[in-house]
């Protein structure tokens, strides 16, 4: 797809950016940005498919709790002075939402370390914000509740929200990025393949 206009969006609302073809092209990319330094991963599908973290951890201190599931590694992982997740949705218009659980990732990308990366498949891409907020509600969260094997009505067919009040409700906190925060260096990074949910 092209990238032009979005690029352009997002850099307006103070973002840098990058594109890139495949996953292996961005990984490598991050391999070369980032080196000596302590890196804090958000809960992400996306990463997972990339292999950034085993990509990343031969040369920087890498935290991230889908490897050691626990609230004290997602502090640990919000001490670090990088921090990469995913998004939900993006806007073509050049916003970020992402709803969490536990408020760890949602957090850093408020007021997080000196940098902030979000690595982002086509398929968050969306037109407006209202179709960014319905995308967190309805696919990616039911996918995700589905793969932490969440015992909400739905995790079984992950096809809508629910708007449940289970206590394994997943969606608790719902944020979205306008600009960058002030103090913070946030870069896009668009890979032009599926990804994560
Ligand atoms: S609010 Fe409940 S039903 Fe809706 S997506 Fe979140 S966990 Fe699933």
């Amino acid at each position: 797809m092209d990238y032009t206009d979005i690029r352009k969006n997002f850099e307006k609302h103070g973002f840098s950016t990058q594109v890139f073809l495949t996953k292996e092209e961005a990984a490598d990319y991050l391999k070369n940005e980032l080196q000596h330094q302590t890196i804090g991963f958000g809960g992400s599908e996306t990463l997972r498919e990339i292999g950034l973290f085993e990509a990343l951890l031969h040369n920087n201190a890498v935290v991230w709790h889908n490897k050691v599931p626990s609230r004290d590694v997602r502090r640990l992982a919000n001490c670090a002075n990088i921090y990469i997740t995913s998004a939900n949705a993006v806007t073509k218009s050049g916003e970020i939402v992402n709803i969490d659980a536990t408020g760890n990732r949602v957090a850093m990308t408020a007021f997080g370390p000196g940098i902030c990366y979000y690595v982002v498949g086509k398929n968050k891409i969306t037109e407006n914000m209202t179709d960014a907020i319905y995308r967190c509600r309805n696919v990616a969260a039911p996918q995700n509740a589905k793969r932490v094997n969440a015992k909400t009505p739905c995790a079984k067919k992950a096809d809508r929200c629910y708007d449940c009040n289970s206590p394994d409700r997943i969606c608790r906190i719902m944020i979205t990025i306008d600009r960058v925060p002030k103090g913070m260096k946030c870069e896009v990074i668009f890979i032009d393949q599926e990804l994560g949910f």
